[in-house]
C-alpha cells in the first residue's frame, strides 16, 4: 500500500507531532512547508526573506512560492513510495496545483486526515507550546512538560517558542484557517479521500485513530 497522505487541521492540532510518528511507522518522508519556510528564514535565504513578513503576521505565503517548494520536494527519490504533507495544501488553489503536480507523476493523494478540535483548545495548546530546535518534538509547558525545563527529552536539544505562537498571531492564523483552508474539506470529500478524526486525547490515542484509518478502513463516505 502506498500512502500519499495530507494532514489538514488548524494550527497546534498535532499535525507535526503525528507526522513524525507516521514517518517512523511507514518509512516515508514528511514534507512540512512550515518547517521548510522557517529553515529558510533562519538561514536568511531570499525565500526566507520573502516569507518572513507573511509568517510574522500569521498570513499565508503566496501560493506560487509554496507550490514551487513542494513541487521540487516531491520529485525527490524518497517520495517514490509515499509521503506525508503537513501544512500543505492550505488553499483550494494549492490543492489544484498539487493535483497537477501529482498527475505528472501518475500519483494521487490516497488519504486526507483532518484533525477536529475547537478553537479554544487550539489557543490553549499554542500558548504553551515549545518545540525542539533539533528534532522538532513538541511539548506544552503545563500539559506535556519536558523532564528538564527547556531541554528535549528525546534528543537533548534546546526548546524554543515559535515567533508566531503569540495570542494575536494565533487568532489571525485561526481566521486564515477558517476562511482559506477549511474549504479543502469539501474539496477532498468530493474526491472520496477525506477522513475526519478527533484531535482530542493523548498523542498515542490520536495516532491509533490515524493508523486505524490508514490500515483498516478508508472511509469514503461523503457525510463523514
Ligand atoms: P505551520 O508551521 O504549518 O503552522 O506554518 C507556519 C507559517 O508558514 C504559516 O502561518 C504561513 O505563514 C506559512 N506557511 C506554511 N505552509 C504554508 C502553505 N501551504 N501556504 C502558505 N503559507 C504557508
Amino acid at each position: 500500500m502506498v500512502y500519499n497522505i495530507v494532514l489538514v487541521g488548524p494550527p497546534g492540532v498535532g499535525k507535526g507531532t503525528q507526522g513524525i510518528r507516521l514517518k517512523e511507522r511507514y518509512g516515508i518522508p514528511i514534507i512540512s512547508t512550515g518547517d521548510i519556510l522557517r529553515e529558510s528564514v533562519r538561514i536568511g535565504s531570499p525565500l526566507g526573506k520573502e516569507a518572513k513578513s507573511f509568517m510574522d503576521k500569521g498570513a499565508l505565503v503566496p501560493d506560487e512560492v509554496v507550490v514551487d517548494i513542494v513541487g521540487e520536494r516531491l520529485k525527490k527519490k524518497d517520495c517514490a513510495d509515499g509521503f506525508i504533507l503537513d501544512g500543505f495544501p492550505r488553499t483550494i488553489s494549492q490543492a489544484d496545483a498539487l493535483e497537477s503536480l501529482l498527475e505528472k507523476q501518475k500519483k494521487t493523494i490516497t488519504h486526507v486526515i483532518i484533525f477536529d478540535v475547537s478553537e479554544e483548545e487550539v489557543i490553549r495548546r499554542l500558548s504553551g507550546r515549545r518545540l525542539c530546535k533539533k528534532c522538532g518534538n513538541a511539548y506544552h509547558v503545563i500539559f506535556n512538560p519536558p523532564d528538564n525545563v527547556g531541554v528535549c527529552d528525546k534528543c537533548g536539544g534546546q526548546l524554543y517558542q515559535r515567533d508566531d505562537d503569540n495570542e494575536e498571531t494565533v487568532l489571525k492564523r485561526l481566521k486564515v484557517y477558517a476562511s482559506q483552508t477549511s474549504p479543502l474539506i469539501e474539496f477532498y470529500q468530493d474526491r472520496g479521500v477525506l477522513n475526519k478524526i478527533s484531535g482530542l486525547g493523548s498523542i498515542e490515542e490520536i495516532f491509533e485513530r490515524i493508523t486505524f484509518v490508514l490500515e483498516k478502513r478508508n472511509d469514503n463516505s461523503k457525510d463523514s
